[in-house]
């Protein structure tokens, strides 16, 4: 009992692999079932992975790399996809500050020899 209390304040972390499958298959209790409802309603990586598994019916059969594998293949374009986006805005925000300081710099120049001149 206490150990699922503990477990609904935890619930912004992923449940792991096992657990999914397990509540694929129905093997979870009512209360750990409903953390992991609580979770899918927030993260897309895991109602992903919840998709990818419960499309498959024949759930002893599936071999535990094929689950690792689109697990952590989701994982992995979950997190591509996170930074590419963040690296896209670093990289237009860099040219305009190198443009405003290449600006900056033909401005000072043009200053400069203007009063030595
Ligand atoms: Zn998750």
């Amino acid at each position: 009992m206490n150990e699922h209390f503990n477990d609904i304040f935890v619930t912004t972390s992923c449940p792991t692999q096992q657990q999914l499958l397990d509540y694929v298959q129905g093997k979870l209790s009512a209360e750990e079932q409903h953390e992991v409802e609580m979770h899918l309603s927030d993260c897309e990586l895991c109602s992903d992975a919840l998709e990818g598994l419960a499309a498959i019916k024949d759930k002893e059969k599936i071999p535990g790399w094929i689950i690792e594998m689109k697990w952590s293949l989701l994982k992995k374009l979950h997190k591509r996809y996170r930074t590419r986006r963040k690296s896209e805005n670093y990289i237009s925000l860099a040219v305009i500050i190198l443009c405003i300081l290449f600006l900056l710099l033909a401005l000072f120049w043009a200053y400069h020899f203007s009063i030595r001149h």
